[in-house]
């Protein structure tokens, strides 16, 4: 298998092989072509596997750069993790145009409005930053077509889930999910159960 088969586009291809990716890891195999049929996932993903690519990829493949609208939001528990995945959506989507923002606690709610004037397609945050701009209406997620969380356990199994909910709400019911968790403990389960649609469970 190599990343040609995914029917990727060529920006996006570039933007892989100038990261250095030569082949796709297992769990890249596997997502890329059922995230971008349009399927839920489910993926039990430890870190060092390439799981950020995994989502990355078929996110970056479905944005539209000529639409400014938010069209992904990457949930992840920490601001270290949110600097690192947006710096994946960075690499990879480099010839693409695709705007990438990060948004998280402890910083300037000000500035984030401000940097929300200009087009941003994929926001990477944590979910208490993230609720305060929907539920603010600076950020729209309406109709964004899709909703990533990585570490969805450690999100979980803690006091993020109800704010995961409240977040959710905000997003039309035609949304694509796709999850990463490096465990599945009841809280992933169940959530998987009331949120996702059919999700394509990928245990490697
Ligand atoms: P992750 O599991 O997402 O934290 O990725 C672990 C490391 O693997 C990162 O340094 C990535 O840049 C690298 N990586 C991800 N996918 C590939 C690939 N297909 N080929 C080579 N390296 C990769």
């Amino acid at each position: 298998k190599s990343f040609e088969d995914f029917n990727l586009k060529r920006e996006l291809l570039m933007g892989i092989f100038e990261a250095g990716f030569e082949k796709p890891s297992p769990i890249q195999e596997e997502s890329i072509p059922m995230a971008l049929a349009g399927r839920d996932i489910l993926a039990r993903a430890k870190n060092g596997t390439g799981k950020t690519a995994s989502f990355v990829i078929p996110s970056l493949q479905q944005i539209k750069p000529k639409v400014s609208k938010i069209q992904a939001l990457i949930l992840v528990p920490t601001r270290e993790l949110a600097l690192q995945t947006s710096q994946v959506v960075r690499t990879l989507g480099k010839h693409l145009g695709v705007q990438c923002m990060v948004t998280t606690g402890g910083t300037l709610l000000r500035d984030d409005i401000m940097r929300l004037n200009d087009p941003v397609h994929v926001l990477v945050g944590t979910p208490g930053r993230v609720l305060d701009l929907a539920a603010r209406s600076i950020a729209d997620f309406s109709e964004c077509p899709l909703f990533v969380m990585d570490e969805a356990d450690k999100m979980l199994s803690r006091e993020f889930k109800g704010i995961i909910e409240q977040i959710l709400a905000f997003f039309p019911a035609t949304r694509q999910s796709l999850l990463f968790s490096a465990t599945f403990p009841l809280a992933v389960k169940s959530f998987m159960d009331q949120h996702l649609s059919k999700p394509y469970e990928i245990n490697l």
